[in-house]
């Protein structure tokens, strides 16, 4: 078994074609005749031009727009004055077409692969991949065929880049493996739009497998099998079956309405951190937005954003969810969520620290900015305000303050908002668990951040592998808590909503149904997963288990008893 990064779900079983990579070697001379290399290179560059737009629409046609995008880009980089210009200046200094695109490039690829943002990082493995067909072009070298691979393929590269994966039919890819690449890199959000299982980032894969070798690739564990004994095979052929059949009835619960067994609707909303992941939560059938959390627009950027900004990217996700739940956190800042440029200094605990709506009501102006934002944007949907790690009634009275003068000021000038906007809170402490009941009659609305209420509930540091044993939502205090917390707030009349990891874990929604949450929050990914599990539940069922989990002592004995009463 050799491992990777797990970059596209599903199990891939197949034959082994291993795409080697062509040794770019030329000779770098000095040319005489100038105008006849600057001839070679246009042309070079038209090829290019046309073959990538060629792929592109193929791309746009055969997987969508978001991903032709992808080859586009490198359509701008090449006209870009600051490269194809460049490149022709060299040449025209006397420098061979080829070493011409190589310096060029590779001075972008060196700027960008130093770069902290991932993004900008990717732009190198983009800029590399530019140089390569082009350098291709000019050498005369003709790649593999990859849309000619015969179906049950495993294809097996250093990267698989976006020119590449342009070509690959759906059908007959059975799986990826390469040695590079990410989570976030372009063949892994190619693959995941192709539905390939994929592994990424493993070492030395193209120097250790031949072609033909059997490969099993399990793009959900990140995992890869060469030449595996045929127990494992089967193993796996098995797993395959179940993966596809569980697929299949996943995909039955699109448009679904969420409900449990026994015919209860809840809310199924999903968490994001852009307005872009709000599209992902519409894709995904997401029937809101639980948890919007703003830091990332705070983080993408080096200064504090502005009131427009803001608004424009919180009106941005409340269009998109077209009327639909859009609760946005405000600013939750220190703990393990720096932002440089705020210049927090540097504290002991900084998760027991000032962060949250702690730094947000000790900076006032800038808190004003933000909250102004979100109320503006509640004219374009049903917005609401969540604040974070509340532990003291005052800091809800304190923002609902805030939030009354900037509805008093709106009036005053015509600025359209929701009158009827809601200002809820996470409960995500054990102080606000403890007085859930007084918080809720101050909240709108709670939502319980299992995360952090484990964290803080267990003393342990949610980033401390040393102490991850006791990192569990269902260490029995925790979900005491959780118990304690819905019933508060549900005897005040008022929803309760988690937005935690826990919301979408498979063993802790009966408890919830039993608890009686109406609103779970989860990675969009998970919307389909959640629905079916919830639908599995009925009230009285879960009632049931979460009394015998209620009565035992240890978290081990009560995860065993989950797993064993698990409806899969
Ligand atoms: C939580 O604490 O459960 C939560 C949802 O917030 P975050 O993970 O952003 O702290
Ligand atoms: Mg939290």
């Amino acid at each position: 078994m050799i491992n990777g990064i797990a970059a596209s779900r599903g199990i891939g079983i197949g034959s082994i074609c291993v795409i080697k990579e062509h040794e770019l070697k030329y000779e770098a001379v000095k040319v005489e005749d100038v105008e006849s290399e600057k001839k070679r290179f246009d042309d070079a560059i038209e090829q290019f031009k046309a073959e990538t737009m060629e792929m592109a629409e193929d791309i746009r046609k055969r997987i969508g727009p978001k991903e032709a995008e992808i080859l586009e880009g490198h359509l701008v980089m090449i006209t870009d004055p600051s490269m194809s210009g460049e490149m022709g200046k060299m040449i025209a200094a006397g420098q061979c077409a080829e070493s011409a695109v190589e310096a060029v490039c590779d001075m972008f690829i060196g700027m960008f692969s130093k770069m902290d943002d991932e993004m900008m990082r990717q732009r190198a493995s983009d800029i590399s991949d530019v140089k390569v067909s082009l350098l291709k072009i000019l050498l005369g070298i003709e790649d593999v065929d990859i849309s000619k691979v015969a179906p049950g393929t495993i294809l097996v590269a250093r990267d698989l880049t976006p020119s590449m994966t342009s070509q690959i039919v759906k059908e007959n890819v059975a799986g990826i493996i390469t040695e590079v690449g990410g989570k976030t890199s372009h063949s892994a959000i190619l693959a995941r739009a192709l539905e390939i299982p994929a592994v990424l980032s493993v070492p030395d894969i193209t120097s250790t497998v031949k072609d033909k070798d059997t490969a099993i690739v399990d793009g959900t564990e990140g995992v890869v099998y060469i030449n595996p004994e045929g127990d494992v095979l089967s193993q796996y052929i098995i797993k395959r079956e179940e993966y596809i059949k569980k697929q299949a009835e996943l995909q039955g619960f699109m448009g679904k309405e969420t409900v449990t067994a026994d015919g209860k609707s809840v809310e199924l909303f999903c968490n994001i951190g852009t307005p872009k992941d709000a599209k992902k939560a519409m894709e995904c059938d997401g029937e809101g937005i639980g948890l919007f959390r703003s830091e990332f627009l705070f983080m993408d950027t080096n200064h504090l954003p502005t009131e427009d900004e803001q608004f424009a990217a919180y009106k941005e996700a409340a269009e998109i969810m077209q009327g639909r739940a859009v609760i946005i956190r405000t600013l939750d800042v220190g703990g393990d969520k720096d932002i440089p440029y705020l210049n927090i200094k540097k504290e002991e605990n900084p998760f027991l620290g000032y962060r949250a709506v702690r730094y947000c009501l000790g900076n006032k102006d800038s808190y004003m900015v933000q909250l102004r934002a979100i109320v503006r944007a509640s004219a374009f949907g049903k917005v609401k305000i969540m604040i974070p790690l509340v532990t003291c009634v005052e800091e809800i009275r304190a923002v609902k303050e805030m939030v009354a003068e900037i509805k008093k000021d709106f009036d005053e000038k015509n600025i359209a908002y929701d009158k009827d906007i809601e200002v809820g809170c996470m409960i995500e402490t054990p102080a606000a668990s403890l007085i859930a009941d007084i918080m809720a009659k101050e909240a709108d609305f709670f939502s319980i951040g299992t995360n952090d209420l484990t964290q803080y509930t267990m003393s342990v540091d949610r980033g401390n592998a040393d102490v991850a044993y006791l990192y569990s939502t269902f260490q029995p205090s925790v979900l005491r808590s959780i118990k304690h917390i819905i019933e508060c707030g549900t005897a005040a009349g008022i929803p309760v909503g988690m937005c935690g990891e826990a919301a979408a874990d498979p063993l802790m929604i009966p408890l919830l149904i039993s608890f009686g949450l109406t609103e779970f929050s989860v990675n969009p990914v998970l919307v389909l997963t959640a629905r079916c599990i919830i639908s599995k539940w009925s009230k009285a069922d879960a009632d049931a288990l979460a009394a015998k989990v209620l009565s035992l002592d240890t978290e081990a004995e009560i995860v065993a008893l989950l797993k064993e009463s698990a409806k899969e």
